[in-house]
Parts: structure tokens; sequence; C-alpha cells
């Protein structure tokens, strides 16, 4: 069998692997780390295939240094770190690997929303540095109920329909602002609409779940986060330039809202000097939406096989540029045989 050339940069869980040495012969960076753009631009010379992470900037000086290049295959949903517009012009499939995630990363909002509300990982902190001085107090480390309030959806894509969906069990009005309305999802989840200015002046707690792109960069701004309650929680689980990192921080230590619950950041990761760290009222994680051995391993399986699908010359799972095929046919970037 005629054998593809790909970069990996990273490496992945089975069966991502087993299936990428079946069909190609694989160079790959296997620290932990991100590789240095300058080792993608050296290694990617006469590769076929590129598998990459969302850490990796996929731009035109990558693909300038690629003139083989027919598929990038990314182990993410998420594509905002690829130039997929130069991609499509070059006949560069770029594909990705959503629906797997979709579940996971909702978990991970209803964690955030719980721990925000119920002041879960300040009270951990309190027990642990022996600052629990009186059994029960009335007053003591009081947060806000999640049960019965109002719930509002920014981007009701996959992730944000299962959030919703989870708030069911915690008897919430669900709202949503989405590019477009989404008959089908108000009626089977029994969602209202609402513009984005009326959904954060309404909303209890805000899930951020729209993909980052130009129309998005800093969407919850200044002027925005003014509009919220000031009981409110923010949750970001998507992109951190989705929200004006520096106003969140004013917003946070002025308490025009109550916290924030963030996994994404506008620089991942973030500096040790980063002020989020000296505020109580913002529970922080490290871009762990996705993190579950089971999704992770799915990830992989399905991100390997968008990357020999298209090097066989086959449709790939999920393709983010299907007008990529008018450009270069499949058959052409056929090279498994
Ligand atoms: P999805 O189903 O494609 O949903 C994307 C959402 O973004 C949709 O609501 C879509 O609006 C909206 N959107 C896309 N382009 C837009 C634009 N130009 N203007 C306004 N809204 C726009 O994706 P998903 O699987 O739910 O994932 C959502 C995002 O979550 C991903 O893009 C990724 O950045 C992030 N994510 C984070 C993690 C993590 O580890 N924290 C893990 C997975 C994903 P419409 O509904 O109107 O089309």
């Amino acid at each position: 069998m005629k054998k593809a050339k790909v970069l990996v940069t990273r490496e992945i869980p089975e069966p991502g692997p087993s299936i990428i040495k079946e069909y190609c012969e694989a160079e790959w960076w296997t620290r932990e780390e991100p590789p240095p753009k300058e080792w993608i631009i050296e290694h990617i010379k006469d590769k076929d295939g590129l598998l990459c992470l969302l850490t990796d900037r996929i731009d035109k000086e990558v693909m300038d240094a690629a003139p083989d290049l027919k598929v990038i295959s990314t182990y993410s949903v998420g594509y905002d770190h690829i130039n997929v517009e130069e991609a499509t012009r070059r006949g560069i499939y770029v594909t990705n690997t959503p629906g797997v995630l979709t579940e996971t990363v909702a978990d991970l909002v209803w964690a955030l929303i719980l721990a925000v509300a119920r002041r879960v990982v300040e009270a951990d902190k309190l027990v642990r540095s022996s600052g629990w001085k009186v059994g029960w107090h009335p007053c003591f480390m009081l947060g806000y109920d999640v049960y019965g309030k109002t719930l509002g959806i920014v981007g009701l894509g996959r992730i944000g329909a299962a959030v919703a969906r989870r708030a069911k069990g915690f008897n919430m009005k669900v709202i949503y602002w989405s590019r477009r309305r989404k008959p089908d999802l108000e009626k089977e989840l029994g969602l209202e609409y609402r513009e984005l200015d009326d959904l954060l002046r309404e909303a209890d707690i805000v899930s951020i779940n729209v993909a980052l792109t130009k129309d998005t960069y800093h969407l919850i701004d200044e002027r925005r986060l003014k509009l919220m309650k000031k009981t409110a929680i923010l949750i970001n689980t998507a992109r951190g330039a989705v929200v004006d990192e520096k106003a969140l921080y004013k917003a946070l230590k002025e308490k025009w809202i109550a916290g924030a619950g963030l996994d994404v950041f506008e620089k991942e990761p973030i500096p040790p000097d980063h002020p989020f760290l000296k505020l109580d009222n913002v529970v922080l994680t490290p871009h762990i939406g996705s993190a579950s051995h089971e999704t992770r391993s799915k990830m992989a399986e399905i991100a390997a096989k968008n990357l020999v699908l298209v090097l066989k010359g086959e449709k790939p799972l999920y393709l983010v540029n299907p007008e990529v095929e008018k450009i270069r046919p499949l058959s052409q970037v056929k090279v498994i045989e």
C-alpha cells in the first residue's frame, strides 16, 4: 500500500495513532507543550496531511511552506486557529471533531454554573486554609440559587442546546440568542428567543457558546456587561476572545455582576500575574471543556479518520469547508492506494 506523509503536532490518545500508522508515515511532535511555529514550517514541507490542535496557528505562512498539503485535520470543534479561507483557496480540506464533545463541554458549563453560584471553590479553599471557624451561621458563605432562575444561552449551537437541555432538571426558564432563530429547538426545549441585549438584561446566568469569528470577537464588551444584573453570573466555555477580558475584570472587581466561570482566555495559559487570579468571585479552569477520557479518545478517532479519509480520496466525517470540493475534487487529493 502506498502510504501518505503526515505531520501530527501532539501525541493523541488511541485509537488515533493506530489509525494514522496503518495508512500514513507520520512525523510527531512528542513534547507536552505546543511545537514552535518554525518547527511546523520546517517539518510540513513534504507532507500531504496535517493533524493539529487548537494551540497551533495554521496561517498562510504555514501553508506557503507546504506545497503538497491536502488536508488539515484539527483535533477540536473550534477552527478559529486555522485560516480556512486561505486553505479553501488552495484546495486544502479542513476537518474538525464536532458532536462527540458536546455533552462533555455542557457538563463543564454546569460544573462552572454550580461552582460559581454556590461558591464551591471558595468554600473548599476556606476549609483547607483553616478558615472555617464557626460551625454554622445563617449568613456564612451565601451564594445564589440556580433552581428556578433564568438561563440565557448566547449561541444556540450543539453545545448551547445541550446546556439548555440540562436546565430542565433545574426548572429554569431558558432564553437564547443566536444568529438564526431555531423554531424546532424552541418547541422541543421550551426556549424563548431574545435580542442579545435583552437576554443580558434578563438572565440570571449567561452561558457563552458561540464560535469565535470576526463577528463575535469581544461580543461581550463593557457596554454589554453593564446591561447584566448585579446578581448575574457569566460562564464562558467558548473562546476567550468572545469576551473583552479587561472589561470583564472591571465588571467582577467593581461588582457590576456577581461572578464568572471561565474555561477559556484571550491568551492561554494565563500568565501568573493575571488579575483574575486575585478575584474570589471567578472560578477558573484550564480549557478542559472536552477533557474526559471517553471524549478525548473519540476526538482522536475522528481526527485520525478525517485525515486518512481525505488522503484516501473519500469524504471525511466532518468537513469545515465543503466549497473546497469544487476547487479540488477528492479524487485529486487521493494519495493512499
Ligand atoms: P456549533 O454547533 O457550530 O455552534 C456554534 C455557535 O456559534 C452557533 O450558535 C452559531 O450560530 C454561532 N456562530 C457561528 N458563527 C457566528 C457568527 N459569525 N456570528 C454569531 N454567531 C456565530 O459549535 P459547538 O459544537 O456548539 O461549539 C461551540 C464553540 O464552543 C466552538 O466553536 C468552540 O470554540 C467552543 N468549544 C470549547 C471547548 C472547550 O474545551 N472549552 C470545547 C468545544 C468547543 P447559529 O446557531 O446561528 O449558527
